[in-house]
């Protein structure tokens, strides 16, 4: 049976854009399903929200008053983040609040999940995450060096486990340093947090200290670093082991995921080359099946891109041209496997 996928078109200059996000949420009968005395998570992507304005305080301000109109209790809720480079997480609370998004809880105690047969063994998702009945989970969809796009599947995997799940996820995704292409320059070595690049005649990476954050790979100008397609699909098949561990003890129409394809990067937020834009906004998408939102996202993506870009030597996959050893298919593809969605969808277009 196929998922329903709820699609507006729209763009961040569009005036009525933050209404539009209501209006969705609506139509999907979210609130509906929700029952007395139930914990709401509202999940956001703080350090993306300081980048990309795509929910607004507004909006949380609605979406809370309409879940404790349902006698519920909704909070906004954000992981502890992996990155070093921005902003800690006091700072990162600092500026949301500045934004209007007050009380955002970063909070790492954790339960552990596990995962039978997996690749992580079991998943440290955060306790309030574990222990809540309902979740709304608000996305800002782009590209991604590790996984080829970002949208709801990576927000619930990496968004909604502590510190130390985290850093076990992506230490399955560690970089390499081609020896050939190398010249030695230094500069992956000043961006890496870590401090896990040395440089001789070539650069090398300590995979004691690498987080796999991949921070590097877009910094190198002789493109001599990259992933390997194995580790790509390793860390995808973690990753859907993680959301698999936030989502398994939650009714599947308590779940509500959002996504938001405006302001479209080639990059996670924390990349120092965040800030190109890659193709025009599209709208906002939502369902309560994040296999089918992540599916329908990254095809009306490349719709729009095939009927733009004439350049012959690109494949029709925007996401694809750009990072060529990840095949980010895979993350929906093992995400289904897990029965987390279905990659079949109808896409409702109000
Ligand atoms: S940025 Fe690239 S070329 Fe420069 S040292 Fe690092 S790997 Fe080598
Ligand atoms: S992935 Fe690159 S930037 Fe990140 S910790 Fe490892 S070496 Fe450093």
């Amino acid at each position: 049976m196929s998922s329903k996928v709820y699609f507006i078109k729209t763009n961040i200059d569009d005036e009525k854009y933050y209404e539009k996000i209501s209006k969705i949420i609506e139509k999907t009968g979210f609130y509906n399903n929700l029952e007395k005395n139930e914990d709401v998570i509202i999940k956001i992507h703080g350090q993306d929200l300081l980048d990309t304005p795509y929910i607004s305080s507004k909006n949380i301000t609605q979406i809370k008053k309409r879940i404790n109109d349902k006698n519920c209790n909704g909070f906004l809720l954000d992981s502890n983040t992996l990155y070093h480079t921005k902003l800690d997480n006091y700072d990162l609370k600092d500026k949301l609040n500045q934004k209007g998004f007050d009380n955002v809880i970063y909070d790492d105690s954790a339960v552990s999940v596990k995962i039978n047969n997996g690749i992580l063994k079991d998943v440290e998702v955060i306790k309030k995450v574990n222990d809540s009945q309902a979740m709304i989970v608000i996305s800002h969809f782009k590209g991604h060096s590790m996984i080829s796009f970002s949208g709801a599947l990576k927000n619930v995997a990496t968004g909604c486990i502590n510190l130390n799940g985290q850093i076990k996820l992506h230490k399955l995704v560690q970089p390499i340093i081609s020896k050939i292409a190398c010249l030695a320059c230094n500069v992956c070595m000043d961006v890496c947090p870590e401090k896990a690049i040395n440089i001789d005649s070539t650069a090398h990476i300590n995979k004691e200290l690498c987080t796999g954050c991949n921070i590097c790979i877009s910094s190198c100008p002789k493109n001599a670093i990259k992933i390997n397609k194995i580790n790509s699909k390793q860390f995808m098949k973690g990753l859907s082991e993680s959301s698999y561990a936030t989502l398994n003890n939650k009714k599947d129409n308590k779940v509500l995921f959002i996504n938001t394809l405006i302001n479209i990067k080639p990059y996670y937020d924390c990349n120092i080359n965040a800030e190109k834009v890659l193709a025009k906004d599209i709208g906002i998408l939502a369902s309560n099946d994040c296999v089918a939102l992540d599916k329908a996202s990254n095809e009306l993506i490349n719709e729009e891109y095939e009927s733009t870009d004439s350049n012959e030597n690109f494949s029709e996959n925007i996401f694809q041209n750009l990072w060529i050893n990840v095949d980010g298919s895979l993350q929906v593809k093992y995400a289904e496997e897990l029965k987390l969605g279905t990659q079949d969808y109808e896409l409702i277009e109000l």
